[in-house]
């Protein structure tokens, strides 16, 4: 998969060397492009922002020097492109944080491990002049996604946050691609649960034992435990989500949790 990140931080990305997505870009699962907005302006100050019109606090982010990133890193096309309907060649896919777009998912990080492309923009002060949204859905797919109900100082910690979901369920990235399944929000049966407590050796800790259950041998039962403990948390923590669940996903044991 390939990523290209615009910021004016680029220093933010040295994390992405780190650790799981390090080694995927060193053995070119991921081919990482980080390129610093400031390129693209043209003034001594090399400005990226100015005063809002219709008055109000802070700055936002000039219209020109993004316009300029996204021609040079992904250049329109004169031929028909067909990631915006009718129209054909590589485009990313181009994906802006904002608080203000649709919430990040699981689900929403499996469909970006699918693409072959994308391209992130990340944001600063009161946001992005929205006619750079407007210019860019015209030539490629456009996606404007919240990581949720709070407000960050720039989109960079949102990208580090949506890479590090997407490229861990890249093929070849985790090296048990098992526990993907086992995840939290994980398409089939932990689809709309969080999974439950997880133990390690010693066996007590503390004078706190693991679960005996743990220590049976019994994977029918096993299973079933970390079903009612996922059921649990789930109706503790995020009872909302328990909405999709009853939708056909319990079994009479379930509504008993
Ligand atoms: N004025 C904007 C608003 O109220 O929606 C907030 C701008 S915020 C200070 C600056 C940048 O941080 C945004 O352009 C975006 O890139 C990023 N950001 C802040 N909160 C975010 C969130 N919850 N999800 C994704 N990106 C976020």
């Amino acid at each position: 998969m390939r990523i290209d990140i615009v910021t004016i931080f680029p220093e933010y990305f040295a994390a992405l060397d780190i650790s799981l997505l390090g080694k995927a870009r060193r053995t070119g699962l991921l081919d990482v492009h980080v390129h610093d907005l400031r390129d693209w302006t043209h003034d001594r100050h090399r400005t990226v922002d100015d005063t809002p019109y219709g008055g109000g606090p802070g700055m936002v982010m000039k219209p020109d020097p993004w316009g300029e990133a996204l021609d040079t890193i992904a250049p329109p096309s004169t031929a028909p492109c067909a990631a915006t309907g009718g129209r054909s060649g590589a485009v990313p896919r181009l994906i802006i944080p904002t608080p203000s777009g649709r919430p990040f998912t699981q689900e929403l990080a499996a469909r970006y491990a699918a693409e072959p492309w994308l391209l992130f923009a990340c944001g600063r002060y009161e946001g992005i002049d929205s006619r750079v949204v407007d210019e860019a859905r015209t030539r490629m797919p456009v996606d404007e996604v919240s990581l949720g109900d709070f407000v960050l100082a720039g989109g960079e910690v949102a990208v580090l946050v949506m890479i590090e979901a997407v490229g861990r369920l890249l093929p070849g990235v985790l090296g048990n691609a098992d526990s993907v399944s086992d995840d939290s929000f994980a398409p089939g049966a932990m689809e709309s649960l969080l999974e439950g407590p997880v133990y390690t050796k010693p066996q007590v800790w503390r004078e706190r034992p693991v679960p005996d259950v743990l220590l049976s041998g019994h994977h029918g039962e096993i299973a079933r435990w970390r079903r009612d403990e996922a059921l649990r948390r789930t109706a503790k923590h995020r009872p909302d989500l328990l909405v999709h669940l009853a939708r056909g996903g319990l079994d009479d044991r379930d509504r008993a949790v």
